[in-house]
């Protein structure tokens, strides 16, 4: 507002009206002045992004393509109304209504750069990125959509949608402040997932603690030789700096970094890696938990899903060794669960 020439509260009446009011449309803001309405329609976007379509899982799970405001490009959003026993059902949550403990899955980019070779979101190649706009708005049109009380029901935040946050770092911290600030969520809800950025880590270490998300690295390998294989990205930042890195953030009172393990069939979920894991986890000597999470295959993709008793064996092997460990569950399978396959597949 202030670059419009108007003074500075007019702009905390816009946010009250897109980030409270969730108003989806310039005339929706009727404490602003009709001419000013008309000249700020001139030259700025005020708005929601669109839920341009939905995709309802047996299990509640709803998937959906969200069409971004600084281009035409979709993005997917996943709303999950039990959370997928990682995040949001690891036991750190009270007991209650499924809805209390919903988790919104959100996108930080349009494609990702990365190249991870087990997930279908690499294939798009980085298309753009995201504004702090749509990455928050992705959220307020979810829950504008669900009807939810934020403040009174549970509302979990995982940005581990399309994209490396790490890589769009000053539009996605924008957008946790928007979240934050305006829309009314703790950053003790949140948790942002990478892939190892290793400069993204240094300066999300020092973000003051009221407005840092939780932090999950994408380990997916038990030593650097098949991480390189399977996240190329290791070859830049191996597991020992991205650890290094994670050290220096300064965690809060009970707080535990999340290790992310994709299960790749024959390749990373043996009972051999299972050991290396634990044995690495204890060299970090981090207070951590391991998610585990079976690979969701995807057309093109040449790996293999975790043998479920593969799955149990890791999980059983882990806990053994004293590392606190979770499975995610699948969520949405019927509908595209693999994060990318919906956009590929209805977009061809
Ligand atoms: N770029 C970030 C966040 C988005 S990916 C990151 O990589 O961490 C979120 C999580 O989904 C990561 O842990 C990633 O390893 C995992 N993932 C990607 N494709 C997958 C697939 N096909 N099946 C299961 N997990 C997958
Ligand atoms: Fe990008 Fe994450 Fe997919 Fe790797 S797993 S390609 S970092 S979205």
């Amino acid at each position: 507002m202030a670059e419009a020439g108007e003074p500075a509260w007019r702009g905390r009446q816009v946010a009250e009206a897109l980030y409270r009011q969730w108003v989806t449309d310039l005339d929706a803001i009727t404490t602003l002045p009709v001419a000013l309405r008309r000249r700020l329609a001139e030259s700025w976007q005020v708005g929601q992004p669109r839920i341009a379509q939905a995709f309802i899982s047996q299990d509640g799970t709803e998937r959906y393509l969200v069409e971004g405001v600084a281009g035409p490009e979709t993005v997917e959003t996943v709303w999950m109304p039990e959370g997928d026993d990682g995040e949001a059902g690891d036991g750190s949550e009270e007991e209650g209504k499924s809805w209390h403990r919903a988790t919104i899955c959100v996108s930080s980019q349009v494609g990702c750069a990365v190249n991870c070779q087990f997930c279908l979101t690499a294939r798009l190649g980085l298309q753009r990125n995201l504004t702090a706009g749509e990455i928050a708005g992705q959220v307020v049109a979810v829950l504008d959509r669900q009807g939810v009380a934020v403040g009174k029901e549970r509302v979990n935040l995982v940005f581990m949608g399309m994209g490396e946050p790490f890589l769009n770092y000053e539009n996605w911290m924008a957008a946790v402040r928007l979240l934050v600030q305006e829309v009314g969520i703790s950053p003790q809800r949140m948790t942002v997932s990478t892939s190892g950025i290793v400069p993204g880590i240094e300066r999300f270490a020092a973000e003051p603690p009221e407005l840092r998300p939780k932090l999950a690295i994408s380990l997916n390998a038990p030593n650097d030789a098949i991480r390189s294989e399977v996240m190329p990205i290791n070859r830049k930042w191996p597991i020992e700096a991205v650890v290094d890195a994670v050290q220096k953030v300064r965690l809060r009172s009970r707080e535990r970094i999340t290790f992310e393990y994709v299960l790749l069939g024959g390749v990373t979920d043996r009972p051999a890696h299972a050991q290396e894991v634990a044995r690495l986890v204890r060299r970090a000597g981090l207070p951590l938990k391991v998610n585990l999470i079976a690979w969701n295959p995807g057309p093109g993709v040449a790996y293999e899903m975790p043998r479920p008793e593969a799955v149990e064996a890791f999980r059983r092997t882990l806990a053994a060794e004293g590392v606190p460990v979770y499975l995610r569950r699948p969520r949405g399978r019927d509908i595209y669960a693999a994060c990318g396959q919906l956009k590929r597949t209805v977009e061809g």
